[in-house]
C-alpha cells in the first residue's frame, strides 16, 4: 500500500517525498499477480547480464577470499593494486596515457554509488544538475536528495539522442554544478561521437560545470571496429571531466560491486572526499578478482557483443515484422528502444497491455523520465528464443504497430 501524506511517520525525512513514486508499481504488482497465476511471464524488463561471471575471475575470487589479508578493511580509495590495474586498463582500452592511480582515479562500489556521490561532492542545496532524460534514474533522485534542481536535457531521436547543449537556458547553465551523460545510452542505445564530446567538454568549461561520463557500456559495443569511446579522447577533457567504470555490465558482475572513476583530481577528491565519509570500500578479495578481470583473459568480450547483438537483431526483425520502422538498428549496450504504437495514451498503458494480454514486461519509456514518453525498451539479457516468443505473443494478441 502506498501511503500517504498523512499516514507518513512524523520521522521520515522531507526529502523523501521529493523522490517520484515508483512508476513501475503497478506492473510489478500485475507481474507478481500473473505469476502467482502460473502465467510464464516473459520478462524483458530487466538491464542485467544473464551469463555467469567468466570463470578465471570466479577463481581468483577463491583464492582471494582463502586468504586472511583479504579480510580487514579495504583502504577507501581502493587498493594499490586494483587502482593501477583499472588505470592501466583503462589507458590500453583507449591508447592514452597513464593516469595518476593515487589522484586520478579512485574505487568505487560499482557505479551506481559513485553517481550519488558525485552529486553529494558537486550540487549544493539550489544548485542545478543537469541531467539526459530519458537517463538511468539515479540522476535524478540523487539530485533531488541533495536538494538540487534536476534540469533535463532532452534524448531526441532526430539529434540521435545525444544532449543539445544550445537548448540550455544561460541562466540554468550559469547556476549548474553538474552534468551527467551516459554513452553508449541506456536506454536509447545511443553512442556518442568525438564532435560531440568535444562541444560537452567546451561548455562544462565554459560554465565551469563538472562534467561527468557514466561509461557502464563501454565494452557493450556490437562492432569491433568501432568501439565506444572515452571522454578522455577529447584533448583538455581531464581539465574539467571525470569519467565513470563499472564491471557490472561488461564483466557480468553486477552483483559484485565494483568499479572505478578516473579524470579530473578536483573531480575524484571531491568524490573520494565523500566516500571516506560514507562507505568503507569494497571487500579486498573482490578487488583482486577485479585485478584478474582487468588485467587477464578479454575473450569473454567478443562472445558476449556476439550474443547481445544477435539478440538485439531477434528483437528488431520481429519488431519489424509486426510493423514497426527499425531506422537506426541497437549498436550496443543491453537494449532497443522502440516507439510505443500510436493508438496508446502513453508508454504506461502499452506496458500494462503487454503484460496483460501477452505476459511480456516491457519497462515504460517514461520510467527513465518525461522524454522517455512515447517509448519502450527491450532488455536483451535473456535468451532469443524468449525474444521469439515474445515477438510471437505480440502477433498473437493484436499488439502490433498499426
Ligand atoms: C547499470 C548501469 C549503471 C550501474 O551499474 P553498477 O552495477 O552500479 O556498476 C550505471 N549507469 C547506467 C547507465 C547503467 O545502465
Amino acid at each position: 500500500m502506498p501511503m500517504t501524506t498523512q499516514q507518513k511517520p512524523k520521522f521520515i525525512a522531507k526529502r523523501l517525498e521529493q523522490i517520484p513514486p515508483y512508476l513501475f508499481a503497478e506492473i510489478d504488482k500485475k507481474r507478481l499477480a500473473a505469476i502467482e497465476k502460473g502465467v510464464d511471464i516473459i520478462n524483458l524488463g530487466i538491464g542485467d547480464p544473464d551469463q555467469p561471471t567468466p570463470k578465471h575471475i570466479v577463481e581468483a575470487m577463491h583464492k582471494a577470499i582463502d586468504d586472511p589479508a583479504t579480510h580487514n578493511y579495504p583502504p577507501y580509495a581502493g587498493t594499490p593494486e586494483f587502482r593501477k590495474a583499472a588505470v592501466e586498463w583503462f589507458s590500453k582500452r583507449f591508447n592514452l596515457p597513464a593516469f595518476n592511480a593515487n589522484t586520478e582515479c579512485v574505487g568505487t562500489i560499482g557505479m551506481k554509488e559513485a553517481i550519488h556521490n558525485i552529486f553529494l561532492a558537486t550540487v549544493d542545496a539550489g544548485d542545478y544538475a543537469l541531467i539526459p532524460s530519458p537517463g538511468y534514474p539515479v540522476y535524478k533522485t540523487s539530485t533531488l536528495l541533495c536538494g538540487g534542481t534536476p534540469y533535463s536535457m532532452p534524448l531526441k531521436e532526430e539529434n540521435g539522442f545525444l544532449i543539445d547543449l544550445d537548448s540550455i537556458p544561460e541562466e540554468v547553465a550559469q547556476k549548474a554544478k553538474l552534468l551527467i551523460l551516459n554513452y553508449p545510452n541506456n536506454p536509447t542505445g545511443a553512442f556518442a561521437t568525438k564532435e560531440f564530446f568535444e562541444k560537452v567538454i567546451a561548455f562544462g568549461k565554459k560554465y565551469n560545470i563538472l562534467i561527468c561520463h557514466d561509461n557502464a557500456y563501454s565494452e557493450n559495443g556490437f562492432d569491433p571496429n568501432n568501439k565506444p569511446l572515452s571522454i578522455f579522447e577529447i584533448d583538455g577533457a581531464k581539465d574539467i571531466a571525470i569519467e565513470m567504470f563499472s564491471l557490472s555490465k561488461g564483466y557480468n558482475m553486477t552483483g559484485w560491486r565494483i568499479g572505478f572513476a578516473v579524470g579530473n583530481p578536483d573531480g575524484i577528491k571531491g568524490l573520494s572526499n565523500v566516500k571516506t565519509n560514507i562507505d568503507s570500500g569494497v571487500f579486498k578479495a573482490i578487488q583482486r578478482a577485479a585485478v584478474v578481470a582487468l588485467s587477464g583473459d578479454q575473450s569473454h568480450l567478443d562472445f558476449l557483443r556476439n550474443l547481445y547483438q544477435e539478440r538485439a537483431r531477434v528483437a528488431e526483425a520481429g519488431l519489424k515484422s509486426l510493423g514497426w520502422e527499425i531506422k537506426n538498428p541497437s549498436k550496443g549496450t543491453l537494449y532497443v528502444w522502440a516507439k510505443i504504437p500510436a493508438r496508446y495514451k502513453s508508454s504506461l498503458d502499452f506496458a500494462s497491455e503487454m503484460l496483460d494480454k501477452a505476459g511480456i514486461v516491457v519497462p515504460p519509456g517514461i520510467g527513465y523520465g518525461e522524454y522517455g514518453e512515447g517509448y519502450f525498451r527491450i532488455a536483451l539479457s535473456v535468451d532469443k528464443s524468449r525474444i521469439e516468443l515474445a515477438i510471437q505473443r505480440m502477433k498473437e494478441h493484436g499488439l502490433t504497430y498499426n
